[in-house]
């Protein structure tokens, strides 16, 4: 046991269980403080993820609590101006773990060279990943792009790991505080009152990622395969903002998902197979984090249309299927994945709109926001990804909603002025003609393309490139 402190960051790592950093402190150290650095800047665009984080930061702190560690938030322009002004204090060892976003696999190199140079102790830990990146190579050391392969060795690379025996959080000697100035975290709560719906939707604690992953595992895995596509049915996990936020850890979902042999298991671990994958990519080809991952898209005649945009984002396009998806991601901030793939295919084939409009969107109002699965979930919608769906591939809406809503639920609940319309023409309102039901451009708007004329300029657009 070392007598000086032990700080551990928080970053996306609101949790006790498989949290290595938060373990390690807690082992080495008599007195632990906990730190979250809220760079406003970071949030500028991500709205709905201040709530997530100012209700984490609440929870987390009362788990802490038992464990007499203080968690302290700090305000700072930059993460560069805190550590600064860390290195002439001499009285702490520091304990992260790893975010695998370039920048912060970056920055870790900029704090572990100037911890080594002012003698302080530190160590940087796994996060929440099942792989190392650069554990996953194919046989000539070159990254894959393509996920069946990819995936295959990772599973297999992880298997043969034998997972160390997971030690605790241990309780520290007593609560002491370190930082001054810090801040609550009510200060980090969206501006915009619009984040009070997702209260009845979430209850962003690690108590309850555990507890949503049992329950699903209970009683919806076995289903998985085939649920997963229909967004009326909770057929998902709905993990996704606690993976998210480190809730939970990947391994966790894992280690709960081998107890049982059930059927889906395998499925389910795929779709994790999948963000570990996008974590690989976004790392191995950070130029995809800036514009296409495929150069021949940089030539794409995108087109600018503000109209066609706002009515996108707003859930009005006349397509119900798209609009109860952009209405339930405003109203719950998720979305259902088949619906992530329709409402991005549309915005990219049948409104032409760069890929990137759309990504910033899904930045701004997704609680489950990140950038690994951001991008390459845009990128494959758009055809411009590594491992992509072809761009001439273009969803029909129509059919996307007769065959995944069949009865239209989903598209009632989201879109309630549709819900008096015979199931016939639920996915195309505008064959209804009949006014004493439907006023079609007052009740609810004329669809903004029509679909075939759509696709067949989508088609032309990609022949350019
Ligand atoms: C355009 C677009 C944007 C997306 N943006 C994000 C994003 O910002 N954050 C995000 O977590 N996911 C994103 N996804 C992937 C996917 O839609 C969500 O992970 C999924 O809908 C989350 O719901 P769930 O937890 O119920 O998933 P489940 O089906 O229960 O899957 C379990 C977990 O596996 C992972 N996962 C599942 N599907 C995918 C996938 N297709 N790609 C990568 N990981 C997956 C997630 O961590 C998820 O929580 C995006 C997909 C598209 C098409």
């Amino acid at each position: 046991m070392i007598n000086n402190i032990g700080l551990f960051w928080v970053k996306d790592d609101f949790r006790l269980k498989n949290n290595l950093a938060l373990i390690k402190a807690s082992n080495k150290h008599d007195q632990v403080v906990a730190f979250y650095l809220y760079k406003k800047k970071k949030f500028e665009n991500q709205e709905a993820q201040k709530w997530w984080v100012s209700k984490s930061l609440q929870n987390f702190k009362s788990s802490l609590n038992n464990y007499n560690i203080d968690l302290e938030i700090i305000k700072t322009e930059t993460y560069s101006s805190f550590f600064e002004k860390l290195f002439t204090k001499k009285n702490f060892s520091i304990y992260w773990n790893k975010t695998y976003e370039p920048s912060y696999l970056k920055f870790d190199k900029y704090l572990s060279k100037n911890f080594k140079l002012h003698n302080i102790e530190y160590k940087i830990l796994k996060g929440n990943i099942l792989n190392e990146i650069e554990d996953i190579k194919k046989g000539d050391g070159y990254p894959f792009k393509v996920f069946t392969p990819y995936w295959r060795n990772a599973e297999k690379f992880y298997l043969e790991k034998i997972p160390a025996k997971e030690k605790k959080v241990k309780k520290s000697k007593k609560k002491i505080s370190y930082f001054k100035d810090t801040i609550n975290e009510n200060e980090i709560y969206p501006k915009k009152k619009w984040f009070k719906k997702f209260e009845e939707y979430w209850k962003p604690s690690e108590e309850n990622a555990l507890k949503e992953l049992k329950s699903f595992i209970k009683n919806k895995i076995e289903n998985y395969s085939d649920a997963r596509n229909f967004p009326n049915v909770i057929g998902t996990s709905k993990l996704s903002p606690y993976i998210k936020h480190g809730q939970i850890h990947v391994e966790t979902i894992w280690q709960e998902c081998m107890k049982v042999k059930k059927k889906g298991v395998n499925k389910f671990l795929t779709e994790i197979g999948w963000r570990e994958f996008n974590h690989t990519l976004i790392n191995n080809f950070p130029h995809m984090l800036k514009g296409n991952y495929s150069k021949k898209f940089d030539r794409f005649p995108w087109e600018k249309n503000t109209k066609y945009l706002s009515a996108w984002k707003k859930g009005l396009t006349g397509y119900p299927i798209v609009d109860a998806g952009m209405r339930e991601l405003y109203s719950t901030g998720w979305m259902h994945n088949r619906v992530r793939m329709i409402v991005g295919s549309f915005l990219v084939k049948h409104l032409l709109i760069n890929w990137t409009e759309g990504e910033k969107h899904f930045k701004n109002c997704l609680l489950d926001y990140n950038e690994a699965n951001n991008v390459s979930g845009w990128q494959w919608v758009a055809g411009c990804g590594a491992d992509a769906a072809p761009y001439f591939r273009i969803f029909n809406p129509i059919l996307q909603g007769e065959k995944f809503d069949k009865e239209g639920n989903y598209v009632k609940k989201w879109v309630p002025e549709l819900k008096n319309i015979p199931k016939k023409f639920l996915h195309k309102p505008w064959e209804l003609k009949n006014d004493k039901v439907l006023k079609l451009g007052s009740d609810y708007p004329e669809p903004i393309v029509v679909h075939e004329k759509a696709r067949l300029k989508a088609l032309n657009a990609f022949k350019k490139i």
